[in-house]
C-alpha cells in the first residue's frame, strides 16, 4: 500500500466517525497540484548529473500551501503527496491559517559536497519558482534539510525575483530572517503536548524511560529537552542503527559524540547494547518517541512494542494497520499531526515576522507556541472523549471539521 493510501485511510476513518461531508472528503482526497521537475547540476568533477524533484500543493482552503522539503534517496511522488496532505491536516489541527504542501528531491545528500548541495538547491528553486511565493506556497526544512539550505533557497528566489522575498521559505538561519525557537520547535511542541498528556496520567518524568528513534532535527532536540525535564533516555538511533542502555544515557555526551563519530551507534560505551532500528522499537521503555521516517510501526511489530505511549515526531511513523493493534494493547499514540505541529507553527511565526520586519525573542516565541499546542491538545482530547475514539482519529476530526468550514466558506460545497 502506498503512503498516500495510508493518509486516505486515516481521513476516511475519521470522516465516517464524524460524518464529514462527502464532497469535502473528495476535495481533500486529491492534491490540487503535483509538480515534477528535473534538476541538472554540475558536479565537482565537472560531470553533469540530473536529479528529480517534486512539489505537491495539497490544499490551500485555510491559507498558502506550507510544508518542508525532503532530501532523501527514497523520495517519490506518492510519499510527497502523503506528506503534503498531512501538512493540510496538521496546520488545521493547530488552527493556523496555512494549507498543506510538501517537496522533495531524490538524493542522498551525504554523498554530495557542500557546493553540490548548494547548486542542487538553487536548481530546485529555479525549477519550482513559478508555483511558490511568500503568499502562495512556503517551503521549509524536513528530513536532511536545514537552515543553510533554506538560506540558499531564500537567496536564489529573491535573486530571481529581483527583490528581498525572504518570506518564501521558513526555517532560515537567524541572520537571514529566521525565527528564534524554530530549530527546537518540532521537539518543543511535542514536549508541550506530552506534558499535557502526562498530567492526565500523573506521569513522573524521573521514573519514565524513553527511547528515541532518530537523532536529527526532531530527535536530537527532543532528547535534550526530555533529559532536561528529568526523563531517563535509555535508547536512541539514527540511520546507521541504535544503542540501548538500560542505565540511561548522557544526552550531552551523546550529542557531541554523534558530531565527532558521525553516528550514535559509535557512542554510549560498553554498557550499551548495539541494536538495529527495528530492534530499538521493541526494547523495554515507557515512552517511545518516533522521530525518523514513516512506516516504522506496522502490523508486524506493533504487537511487540513495550512502551505505554508513542510520541510521533516523524510524519506517518505508525501505519493504519498498526493503530488497531496499539489500541487493543492500550498503547496511546500521540499522533504526528498534533505532536509534530510545533515546527510548522513556529514557521508561521517566522512568516509573520518576515512580513512585519519585527523579530521576536525566544521568550515571546515559546509561550505563543505553548498556547497553540495546549489548545490543540485540549480540543483533540475533548474530541477523543466525545467520539470515543483514539487520539489520531480525534486529531483528524478536529482538523477536518475546521477544514469543512473553510471549504464551505469558499462556496465549494
Ligand atoms: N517539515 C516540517 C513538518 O513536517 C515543518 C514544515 C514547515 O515548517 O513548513 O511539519
Amino acid at each position: 500500500m502506498s503512503l498516500f493510501e495510508n493518509t486516505l485511510k486515516q481521513i476516511e476513518k475519521a470522516a465516517s466517525i464524524m460524518g464529514l461531508d462527502e464532497n469535502v472528503k473528495r476535495i481533500l482526497s486529491v492534491p490540487q497540484r503535483e509538480v515534477e521537475v528535473t534538476l541538472p547540476v554540475k558536479m565537482d568533477d565537472g560531470s553533469l548529473k540530473i536529479f528529480k524533484g517534486f512539489r505537491v500543493q495539497h490544499n490551500n482552503a485555510a491559507g498558502p500551501y506550507k510544508g518542508g522539503i525532503r532530501y532523501h534517496q527514497q523520495v517519490d511522488m506518492g510519499e510527497v503527496k502523503a506528506l503534503s496532505a498531512w501538512m493540510t491536516i496538521k496546520c488545521s489541527v493547530v488552527g493556523i491559517p496555512l494549507g498543506g504542501g510538501k517537496g522533495g528531491i531524490i538524493v542522498d545528500p551525504k554523498q554530495l559536497s557542500l557546493g553540490e548541495l548548494e547548486r542542487l538547491t538553487r536548481a530546485y528553486v529555479k525549477a519550482i519558482e513559478p508555483v511558490i511565493g511568500p503568499e502562495t506556497d512556503v517551503p521549509a526544512p524536513d528530513v536532511n534539510t536545514n537552515s543553510q539550505i533554506m538560506d540558499w533557497f531564500s537567496d536564489e528566489y529573491s535573486k530571481i525575483k529581483g527583490k528581498d522575498l525572504r518570506g518564501v521559505v521558513t526555517g532560515k538561519s537567524l541572520g537571514a530572517g529566521g525565527s528564534k525557537g524554530r530549530n527546537n520547535a518540532t521537539a518543543q511542541g511535542g514536549v508541550y503536548v506530552l506534558e499535557e498528556y502526562a498530567k492526565t496520567v500523573s506521569l513522573n518524568p524521573k521514573e519514565t524511560k524513553v527511547i528515541i528513534q532518530g537523532f536529527g532535527n526532531a530527535g536530537g532536540v527532543v532528547a535534550k529537552l526530555l533529559a532536561k525535564a528529568g526523563y531517563e533516555i535509555v535508547g536512541v538511533s539514527d540511520s546507521q542503527g541504535g544503542i540501548f542502555c538500560d542505565q540511561g544515557l548522557n544526552v550531552e555526551e551523546l550529542t557531541s559524540c554523534k558530531i565527532e563519530k558521525k553516528s550514535v551507534v559509535n557512542c554510549g560505551g560498553a554498557q550499551c547494547k548495539r541494536v538495529s532500528n527495528e530492534e530499538l522499537l521493541e526494547q523495554e521503555c515507557d515512552i517511545l518517541v518516533l522521530a525518523a521516517l514513516e512506516n516504522q510501526v506496522s502490523a508486524k511489530n506493533a504487537g511487540n512494542i513495550k512502551a505505554k505511549v508513542i510520541l510521533e515526531l516523524a510524519n506517518g511513523p505508525v501505519m493504519p494497520e498498526a493503530d488497531e493493534i496499539l489500541d487493543k494493547k492500550g498503547i496511546v499514540a500521540i499522533p504526528d499531526i498534533l505532536a509534530n505541529a510545533g515546527g510548522v507553527t513556529v514557521s508561521y511565526f517566522e512568516m509573520l515576522q518576515n512580513a512585519d520586519g519585527k523579530y521576536w525573542s525566544e521568550e515571546e516565541v515559546n509561550p505563543k507556541l505553548k498556547d497553540i499546542m495546549v489548545a490543540a491538545w485540549e480540543e483533540v482530547s475533548a474530541n477523543s472523549k466525545k467520539y470515543n475514539c483514539n487520539l489520531r482519529d480525534a486529531a483528524f476530526i478536529t482538523s477536518l471539521s475546521r477544514l469543512e468550514k473553510k471549504i464551505r466558506e469558499k462556496g465549494l460545497v
